[in-house]
């Protein structure tokens, strides 16, 4: 007997369960087929779990417009399901004045991708968020964040 159905996401990793859920809730009939015993045992339980803020990547890329729009939807999503996040904050330092420039022109980068609330702070305010910290200037990046990957499949998997 042949079975059919609308469409088949191979891999239950991170992308494959956000992908099978969009489909889902679009009315598709999803199948998800996976080659390990559970969901979420490749690289999506072996990163970071970093929510990225988005100034890194080159203005008007995909890459940039993905991250920047992701990272707001991905808290939205977060907060209404009760996964849990934080926005941690992130600071990104120059240690030498010559890396100064550098950290300038990130800050030019993040605005123009559109990242929220990135700012320049004194390398004093910096050091008085983190005290191990040794600087000469920083950015600070408030929509960085960390996020409970594994809550994230969970939830993922249950909508799809
Ligand atoms: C060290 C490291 C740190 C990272 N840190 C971050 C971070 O902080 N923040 C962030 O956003 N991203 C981070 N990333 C990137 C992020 O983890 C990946 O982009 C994401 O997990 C990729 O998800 P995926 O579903 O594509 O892959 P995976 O999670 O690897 O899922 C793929 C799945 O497909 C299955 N599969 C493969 N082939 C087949 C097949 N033929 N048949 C059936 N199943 C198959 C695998 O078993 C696996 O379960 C990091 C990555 C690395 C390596």
């Amino acid at each position: 007997m042949t079975e059919r159905i609308d469409c088949v996401v191979i891999g239950a990793g991170l992308v494959g369960l956000a992908a099978a859920r969009a489909l889902a809730l679009a009315g598709r009939e999803v199948v998800v087929v996976e080659a390990a015993g559970a969901i979420g045992t490749g690289i999506s339980s072996r990163n970071s779990e970093v929510l990225h803020a988005g100034m890194y990547y080159p203005p008007g890329s995909l890459k940039a417009r993905l991250c920047v729009a992701g990272n707001r939807l991905l808290r939205d999503y977060a907060a209404t399901r009760g996964i849990p996040f934080s926005m941690v904050g992130k600071l990104i330092v120059a240690t030498r004045p010559e890396e100064e420039a550098m950290l300038a022109a990130l800050l030019v980068k993040g605005r123009a991708n559109g990242v929220e609330g990135l700012t320049a702070i004194p390398a004093a305010a910096a050091m008085a968020l983190e005290p191990a910290l040794s600087c000469t200037a920083a950015l600070h990046s408030p929509a960085t964040g960390i996020i409970d990957t594994h809550a994230l499949m969970l939830s993922l998997r249950g909508e799809a």
